[in-house]
This record gives structure tokens, sequence and C-alpha cells, in this order.
């Protein structure tokens, strides 16, 4: 059976001296791999039509029980350049990329999921360079899966007065409960929560880039956004750092 899906790389790897074997993230089918034949010979019909962090109209041969299938056809519907020039945008991307392949199941299509991934592509390629787009991103992907971080008042009392933030209890708690259940906590500071519940307000990324942090201020939210990745989606801290650290 032939199916049509609409694609985008996560990972491409050389195969056999000829062929490529792509893990993509999919609209229809999730996250699926095919191996291209003859993807590195001059001239072959797929050259130009795949790429990471492009979309691509992918038709391949879906035999039942099988994991790895095979590609039949690829063609490019939305190239992003700008992550072939801006280095700093493109980890971005590779961030969001890693997001979204930890968080995807294999044969578990998720439109408002790939939507989703897509939109942040695209904005990724305007405001990836901006140190406060990834924070950002966080927020709006952890609110898709349903973890939106509570940061207006205390999640066990409601207080919200003397606020931390605790990634295990999945936002912010006050002093007195903090103490009391014996909970690690990292220090909010009121000027934070207030920038992270903007960000977390905001739409879009535009207004958030242009939001002036002082060091402190980063490295704080850095710190609150790190611990709670790690903590509900498992994520290896590792993509975070790179991508930072670039920006
Ligand atoms: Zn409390």
């Amino acid at each position: 059976m032939i199916i049509k899906a609409t694609a985008i790389p996560i990972a491409i790897f050389p195969y056999s001296s000829t062929s490529h074997i792509v893990h993509w993230l999919t609209r229809q089918n999730g996250k699926i791999s095919t191996i291209i034949k003859g993807a590195t010979r001059p001239k072959n019909r797929f050259l130009g039509e795949y790429e990471l962090f492009s979309t691509t109209e992918l038709l391949f041969f879906a035999t039942p029980n099988k994991t790895l299938f095979t590609a039949k056809e690829c063609s490019m519907l939305q190239s992003r350049n700008a992550f072939r020039t801006n280095w700093r945008a493109m980890q971005s991307a590779s961030y969001i990329t890693a997001l979204f392949s930890k968080t995807t199941p294999e044969d578990a299509p998720h439109p408002e999921l790939f939507s989703l991934y897509e939109e942040l592509l695209d904005l990724a390629e305007n405001h990836g360079q901006a140190p406060q787009f990834i924070p950002w991103a966080e927020l709006h992907f952890s609110e898709a899966h349903g973890h939106a971080p509570n940061l207006g008042n205390c999640v066990l009392c409601s207080t919200r007065h003397d606020l931390r933030f605790c990634a295990s209890q999945g936002g912010v708690v006050c002093g007195s409960c903090s103490k009391a259940r014996k909970l690690p906590a990292l220090g909010s500071p009121p000027d934070v929560l207030a920038i992270l519940r903007a960000w977390q307000q905001s739409s879009t990324p535009a207004p958030v880039i242009n939001t002036a942090l002082t060091a402190k201020q980063r490295t704080e939210i850095n710190a609150i956004l790190s611990t709670f990745m790690h903590t509900h989606f498992n994520l290896n801290p590792h993509h975070r750092t790179a991508a930072l650290h670039a920006a």
C-alpha cells in the first residue's frame, strides 16, 4: 500500500554507500522511518526534495509489521532556508525538533502537535536567534501537551505571596508549603515570574524577543525552564544547553 504523508525529516543517516535512512515526523502517521534508495547518487529523483526542518510530501510503501518503510517519492513543500545560513536559528530549530521527536511515539498520529511543530519552525526562522525564543517556545509546547506550568499562585495553597518554582509540582509553591513538604524549589523573584506569565500569554514571540533581560533574569528563567522541561518531558538538557549557548 502506498501512503502519502506530510512529513519533516527529524534525522537523516547514511545507509549503505548510496542510500539514506530518514526518520520523519508526519502529520498523518506520527513518527516513521524510511529508506531512501539511491539518495546519494548524482541526479537522483530525491535530490533537494527533503531536508532537515523542511516540510515534504512523502509517498512511501507501507508494509504491515515492518518499522522501516521504503520511500517512493518526495516533493518539497516548504523549504525553510533561513536555517542554512542562520546558525543560531538552526540551533533553535534543532532543539525544537528534539522536543517533538522525544515526545511523539512511533505510529501515533498527532496532527495538532505536528501543526505546532511546523509553526514553531516557521517562527524560529525569524526569531530563533533570540535567546528569549526557546523559553517562549517551551512554554507553548508545554501548554499544547497539557502541562503548562502554573505561574500564578501556589499550586498547593493558592497564595500569591512568597512564591518559588517547583518543577515536580508543575509550577510555583509558596515558602511555607515548600518548607512543610520539603520540596526542592528554585528562587523565583516576582519580576521573573511576571516575565514568564507575560510570555506564557503571548501567542507570538515578537513581543517576547523584545523583552530586555538582565543577566540574572536570563539565568533564572533558564534554570526554571530547564528543570521544568527535564522533569516533565525527560529531555536531555544537553540539547537545550547547546541551543542556548549558540544564542
Ligand atoms: Zn502554599
